[in-house]
């Protein structure tokens, strides 16, 4: 019998992996780095889930761990993010083609704005901007979408270790990268990902609209943007 990898689930937040977690079967929880790693069956897929907490390092380190120790076969952030551009509003699911940690900034020296470097040994190190996100998942993701909300969007997330509420640096990542959502962990874990060659996967639904508005409708709207992520998932899972 082939035995196959799990899927890994990230959310920074507790409201982004409760309801997965209160459905997940035959749980096993082991601890690395203060962090709780949940083992067990979702939708009959063995699943890996972990809250991160916010921002790109807590992203980075659980996503290490978890590539390390369990081996998934792909990796999938869900969470809450701001909306970007006027396509984009409260409540809509955005699926990353790509992430960008838009402040990533060696820009005084010449390199474009979210540039990586990334250090492949024995080889050349690799300059990257377009962290990528396995396209086949994506489409599964969006199907589902389509079926269950109407649509999805499909675009850049842009990554950062900031809670954006205000407009003008929102048209700022719609411009420079055609952003459709912002948020602090997803291209992180794209990262992780793409160093130890695992597939990856983000989804987002949108809190707030990285505005003057985002502090009041970020608490009003996450525990219902959380819920569409975690009915996606689960319909979408057998499929991944
Ligand atoms: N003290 C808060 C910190 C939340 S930060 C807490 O832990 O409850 C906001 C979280 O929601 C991040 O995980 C981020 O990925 C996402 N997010 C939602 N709206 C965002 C926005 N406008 N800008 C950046 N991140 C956003």
């Amino acid at each position: 019998m082939v035995v196959k990898r799990p899927i890994g689930i990230i959310g920074a937040m507790e409201s982004e992996v409760e309801a997965l977690l209160s459905n997940l079967q035959g749980t096993r929880v082991e601890e690395e780095a203060g962090l709780a790693f949940h083992r067990g069956t979702l939708e009959g897929v063995q699943c890996v889930i972990a809250e991160c907490g916010p921002g790109k390092v807590n992203a980075a380190v659980c996503a290490q761990i978890m590539l390390l120790k369990y081996k998934p076969r792909l990796v999938i952030n869900v969470g809450v993010a701001g909306g970007v551009g006027a396509q984009v509003h409260v409540g809509d699911l955005v699926v990353a083609a790509a992430c960008v940690q838009y402040d990533f900034d060696t820009t005084a020296m010449g390199d474009p704005l979210g540039t990586l470097f990334i250090r492949h040994h024995g080889r050349d190190s690799e300059d990257i901007l377009l962290l990528p996100c396995c396209e086949k998942a994506a489409g599964v993701l969006l199907e589902e979408a389509r079926s269950i909300y109407g649509g999805a969007h499909f675009g850049v997330v842009c990554t950062g270790d900031a809670f954006v509420a205000d407009r003008e640096k929102g048209r700022f990542l719609e411009e420079k990268f055609q952003a459709q959502a912002v948020e602090m962990e997803g291209g992180a874990i794209a990262q992780a990902c793409y160093m130890n060659g695992v597939r990856c996967a983000v989804l987002r639904a949108i809190s707030d609209g990285a505005n003057d508005d985002s502090p009041m409708d970020f608490p009003t709207f996450t525990k219902m943007a959380a819920e569409k992520t975690t009915k996606l998932l689960r319909a979408a899972l057998p499929r991944l």
